[in-house]
């Protein structure tokens, strides 16, 4: 089935007891035993597992293409999850690149635990080959990346890995399922935070892990259970009911990003705009190659004068809502360095866009006026 078919029907089926066309919420956190000791549904307490996390994963699996699915309470507890497969002494390497909080979590929490890890530019593969150890098991990749829209060779980068023994992790978020198919080119985890456009409205936070082999599966089962960063009914409810116009939506915001990326490419006081789907994007080619469908909806550029000139252009918005996270129904603007804190790697001038629903004319007119000043 293709992907807009298995996005309203999977993990979906009209309820027995009531003939429910939509999932019922199940509150209950525990599951009465039969006579002889068993649970007839399958479910024993919520933490191990439930109903709407059941519907929700087996709907997150299909979508990706994988064998299994875990949900978890957010993007962070999914990445810690990986992350936690891994023993002390492990080596990971990690895009120079990449969401803040997969980076603080692995130098702050995890270094501690005797995790070593290696930040790499990732969009350079002979940079990733010389930096791989007897002990790396683990390569995370991140594309297009947070915040500058990096973009990295999923097929030669798992290559390398399993030439060493390592695996390769890819961070889908950005890209969706509906536009990146990391198990078609090789990856063996892909890792979505589902608070953003699988979530796609800005009220449910959550994040997944999808994978393919029954070993990661279950320590990754085993992970979650223990950990116990589950969501809530209500939170896969949520995400579950979303699921269905995620290719509608994906689409569309990715349109108007394409326009709005080709309006400031052209804008006088606009130094460089990162968005893989202008032809002069570093990484434009390898993007087309392994991406289908469009570019995604995040685009990032960098305004002449720097932190006060980039403020002053949020500052004036009307429709851009100034605040962080990505991927929902309303477009958001935001001043990236001064969210990411003072080990920053991100340049001063840069603002981060995600892109809505909205028309793009509208969402045009408005960056014209806030570039007027
Ligand atoms: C938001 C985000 C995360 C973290 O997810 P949370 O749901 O906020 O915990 C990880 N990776 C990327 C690319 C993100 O955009």
């Amino acid at each position: 089935m293709k992907l807009e078919t298995l996005a309203v029907h999977a993990g979906r089926a009209v309820e027995a007891a009531t003939g429910a066309v939509t999932p019922s919420i199940a509150l209950s956190t525990t599951f009465e035993r039969a006579e002889d000791g068993s649970f007839p549904h399958g479910h024993v307490y919520t933490r191990s597992s439930n109903p709407n996390r059941d519907a929700l994963e087996t709907a997150l699996a299909a979508l990706e293409g994988g064998a299994v699915a875990l949900a978890f309470g957010s993007g962070q507890a999914a990445t810690a999850a990986v992350l936690q497969t891994l023993a002390s002494g492990d080596h990971v390497l990690l895009p120079l690149d990449l969401y803040h909080g997969t980076r603080h979590l692995v130098q702050h929490v995890l270094a501690r635990w005797g995790l070593l890890a290696d930040f790499v530019d990732m969009t350079d593969v002979a940079s990733v080959e010389a930096a791989i150890r007897l002990n790396t098991r683990l390569i995370w990749v991140e594309t297009p990346s947070n915040p500058q829209l990096q973009v990295v060779d999923i097929a030669a980068v798992t290559a390398l890995a399993h030439a060493h023994g390592a695996l390769c992790a890819v961070d889908n978020t950005w890209a969706t399922p509906i536009l990146q198919r990391p198990f078609e080119l090789g990856a063996d985890l892909v890792m979505h935070s589902t608070t953003k456009y699988i979530g796609g409205h800005s009220d449910v936070l959550g994040g997944a892990v999808i994978v393919n082999d029954a070993g990661l599966a279950a320590s990754l089962r085993d992970l979650q259970k223990l950990s116990g960063a589950v969501p809530s009914p209500f939170d896969c409810w949520l995400l579950l009911r979303s699921i269905p116009t995620l290719p509608y939506r994906v689409r569309a915001q990715t349109e108007h990003a394409a326009a709005l990326a080709t309006f400031l490419s052209a804008h006088p006081r606009v130094s460089v705009v990162h968005y893989p789907g202008l032809p002069t994007h570093p990484g434009h080619a390898l993007a087309a190659r392994q991406m289908s469908g469009g570019f995604g909806a995040m685009l990032s550029f960098q305004v002449e004068g720097g932190q006060p000139a980039a403020m002053a252009v949020a500052a004036r918005t009307r429709i851009f809502t100034r605040a962080t996270s990505l991927g929902g129904v309303e477009s958001l603007i935001e001043h990236r360095a001064s969210v990411e804190g003072p080990d920053s790697q991100t340049p001063a001038g840069l603002l981060r866009v995600s892109v809505g629903l909205e028309h793009s004319d509208d969402l045009i007119a408005d960056m014209a006026q806030a570039l007027e000043g």
